[in-house]
């Protein structure tokens, strides 16, 4: 093909141009990463423009978070020599089921103003669902509640459609009913959750046909990007939309997804205990899906006649990127495309463009020790350039120490701070990477969560210290007042407000006051006289204790530990190990003055969007994403792979630590840099870690090996890190065995509680992010 035409096309290799000129018909570009999937979907977008094949606002183009969307917007701007006007269907999932929502917001029975409720809102909407039902809120936890009802949602079931098997495993039986009263309660609040920006749209779309037909005439191009990670809902929604208006007999979806009977996709991740149960029930197909395989098995249905009229459809996406599987994302859903949308082309692009030679070797080699994947070919015209680097360091602490001087020298070196990533698998993991960037004055910013003094168990915990620290603190005084619950609710804080007011005092003090008066209901008294007496002690312990020991104190008597140990949801493991961390935190400073001085330089921070900074990211925020360098921590069994996926029976679990492995190492240009640590403390407690058996399967050719810049891990001597090294591929296996084989046996031995403390802690990140991870951005629509 000769390479005549648009500038923007000018660039492209063959099989790129091919997906952006094949305009009519459905289109799969399934290919590895840095082929340019994203390209060719933003190159799409210009050349269907330029063609005046549609308008902009006849273009339904989804990416996986609004920055991407942003990012592609500003490209077209580039490709086309002008800033695109509109554009309105480009963005989320979310924001465009919203949008579409909002629209037809009295068909959900809401108003076009409706409120999008986070996960917080949700589970203190569902703990009143339960407490009116007189459901015990510790055996059956609201957030586990929530857990399902996403996982639901997820599946595109509304409550009617929900088997009974499954609606039965919460609260003997009430699942289903609680799940439609929890709906008939939004309506009431003029309210969604982000599962309806989609299921609502989709009951719209069946009831209403009329309506469905308008947005399949008004969309002539549908463009989805990353497509691995599509749930059920999001598979149904675009369905319904890519059918071409003309075909519109009958509302019923065809296709086929999941197979009928499979596991049950996994709520959002749940902690350990109760959960389990619901991971026993098999999953029923969705309603509408079975329709279809009968349809299948009758071939006089019609279907191959509807299936002939789908729009153009363009889907990208990569097999060995899927990570969201526990999120009810389907990889089936790309690996089925072209049953779906018969006569689709399927287009295979190999030229990795992002990455040099040792990184997308050490990529593909990882990622082969997969057995359930496609495969494919990956190759770069780049050059070698550097290998990438392991390192071992004596713990986290010098991991960090290492990384932030290795960023210094890169920053030395002339490249932007922008151009610097650091990927971590579990949230936790940030904390001491962001204290290390707060002491080396080092701008960084946190995508896809808060950072973690942010995060609210985080902040309560601060709250009570704070009110130690100085009486005075009314804002954290406020905060923990009732928290846990001690029946101090919001009447009683308001009249601490006019009480303090009225005497210009502290709430604290005024809490002193009224709890000798009889302005309180006796039991209210009692507790509020109770808080007052503890901080009193705690005061006086601060002069004989340590700051931590203190903290820990404040926590256990306080009852804020406790609070989330008897939380059984899914993110309680998670924020007690966070708490941990907290205290863990705090040694590093000389007495509670400090640390807080500390905390509030942190929190003080602002990482303007502009600024030049390192980007500090779960591995999961990190798809799509590109840096020229890479910095990957933690590659330590139970943490990468974690633990949940080691305590797991079978590979899928594995199989998709490895892929998010991959994608890490496919986020770097110019360099990738491991990292483990020899110990870790988890839980308060050290324990030896054994390294990552991802190690293990790096390709020698491609890997360097390199010393800690603190060196304390290795130390010359042919310390536990070095010997481990010589297991490894890397290093041409000297041993039958599997190095992390051996290392599994090791830890059997007794490598102390080696990573088990690690337990639930990235499903930390899942769950208390889970509000980010149910939409990677929930920005405005
Ligand atoms: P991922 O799977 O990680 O999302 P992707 O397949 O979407 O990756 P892109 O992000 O589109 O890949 O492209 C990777 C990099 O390669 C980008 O910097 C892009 O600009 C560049 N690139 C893609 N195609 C070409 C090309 N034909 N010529 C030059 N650079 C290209
Ligand atoms: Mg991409």
């Amino acid at each position: 093909r000769a390479s005549v035409g648009p500038q923007y096309l000018s660039g492209l290799n063959p099989e790129q141009r091919e997906a952006v000129e094949t305009l009519d018909g459905p289109v799969l570009v399934l290919a590895g990463a840095g082929t340019g999937k994203t390209r060719v979907l933003t190159t799409r977008i210009a050349h269907i423009l330029s063609q005046g094949r549609a308008r902009p606002s006849e273009i339904l183009s989804v990416t996986f978070t609004n920055k991407a969307a942003r990012e592609m917007k500003h490209r077209l701007g580039q490709m086309l020599g002008h800033a695109v006007e509109g554009m309105p269907w480009l963005g989320t999932f979310h924001s465009i089921g919203g949008r579409i929502l909002r629209t037809h917001a009295e068909l959900a029975q809401l108003k076009s103003n409706f409120t999008v409720l986070d996960v917080d809102d949700q589970v203190r909407l569902l703990k009143q669902l339960l407490q009116a039902d007189n459901i015990d809120d510790k055996r059956w936890p609201a957030r586990m509640l929530a857990g399902l009802i996403d996982g639901w949602k997820n599946r595109g079931l509304t409550p009617s459609q929900v088997p009974s098997g499954e609606a039965a495993v919460f609260a003997n039986g009430k699942g289903g009913k609680l799940y439609a009263s929890y709906q008939e309660r939004l309506k009431i609040l003029n309210a969604a959750d982000f599962g309806d920006l989609l299921l609502e749209d989709i009951r719209i779309f069946r009831e209403h046909p009329d309506i469905l037909r308008q947005y399949q005439q008004r969309f002539k191009f549908i463009l989805v990007d990353e497509y691995q990670d599509t749930n059920v809902a999001q598979y149904l929604w675009l369905r319904l939309l890519s059918q071409a208006p003309t075909s519109f007999a009958s509302p019923r979806v065809r296709g086929e997804v999941g197979s009928p009977g499979s596991a049950i996709a996994r709520p959002s991740d749940p902690g350990e205990g109760d959960s389990q149960q619901a991971e026993l029930v098999e999953a029923a197909p969705h309603p509408d899906l079975l329709s279809v395989s009968e349809a299948r098995r009758d071939p006089a249905s019609g279907e191959k006649e509807q299936t002939r009229h789908v729009k153009n459809i363009c889907c990208v996406g990569d097999d060995d990127q899927s990570i969201y599987g526990w999120r009810g994302a389907e990889v089936d859903n790309i690996l089925r495309f072209d049953h779906d949308f018969p006569g689709a082309k399927v287009i295979r692009l190999e030229r990795n463009y992002r990455s040099t030679g040792h990184i997308l070797a050490a990529a593909s080699h990882l990622i082969a020790h997969n057995e359930g994947r496609l495969g494919k070919t990956l190759r770069t015209e780049d050059q070698d350039g550097e290998k990438v680097t392991v390192t071992g360091s004596w713990d986290s602490e010098e991991e960090a120490r290492g990384i932030g001087e290795e960023i210094e020298q890169i920053q030395r070196q002339g490249d932007k701070l922008n151009e610097i990533a650091i990927l971590v698998r579990a949230s936790y993991q940030m904390r001491e990477f962001e204290d290390r960037f707060v002491t080396l004055g080092l701008p960084y910013r946190v995508i896809g969560g808060p950072r973690f003094y942010e995060r609210a168990e985080i902040r309560d915990a601060l709250a009570y210290l704070r009110v130690i620290n100085s009486p005075a603190d009314d804002l954290a005084f406020e905060r923990i007042v009732n928290t846990p619950k001690r029946g101090l609710g919001d009447a009683t804080v308001q009249m601490l407000h006019d009480h303090a007011r009225k005497r210009r005092i502290p709430l604290f003090e005024a809490a002193r006051a009224v709890v000798e008066t009889d302005e309180l209901k006796p039991k209210a008294r009692g507790s509020l006289r109770d808080v007052v007496a503890q901080f009193d002690r705690w005061r006086a312990q601060r002069e004989v204790t340590s700051h931590t020991e203190l903290a820990e104190i404040v926590l256990d008597e306080s009852g804020y530990t406790e609070m989330w140990q008897k939380d059984r949801s899914a993110d309680a493991a998670g924020r007690l190990e966070n708490l941990k961390e907290l205290v863990r935190s705090m040694e590093e400073f000389e007495n509670l003055q400090g640390f807080l001085e500390h905390i509030s330089l942190v929190m003080d921070r602002d990482s303007g969007a502009d600024e030049d900074a390192v980007s500090l990211m779960t591995l999961h925020s990190a798809k799509g994403l590109e840096f020229d360098n890479v910095f990957l921590p933690g590659w330590e069994e139970g943490l990468f792979p974690s633990q949940r996926t080691l305590d797991e029976q079978g590979r899928a679990g594995l199989e998709e630590e490895r892929r998010l492995g991959h994608v890490g190492l496919t986020r770097a240009r110019r360099r990738a840099k491991i990292y483990f640590a020899t110990n870790r403390r988890i839980h308060g407690t050290w324990s030896t870690t054994i390294p990552s058996r991802f190690l293990d399967e790096l390709p020698a050719a491609n890997v360097e090996i390199t010393e800690s810049k603190g060196g304390s891990a290795w130390g010359g001597t042919g310390g536990y890190g070095a010997s481990r090294f010589d297991d490894m591929e890397a290093f041409g296996s000297t041993y039958s065995t599997p190095g992390w084989q051996r290392a599994q046996a090791n830890r059997n031995r007794g490598g102390g509680g080696g990573g088990n403390g690690g337990r639930g802690s990235f499903e930390e990140q899942a769950s208390s992010f889970s509000s980010q991870s149910s939409s990677p951005d929930f920005g405005s629509f």
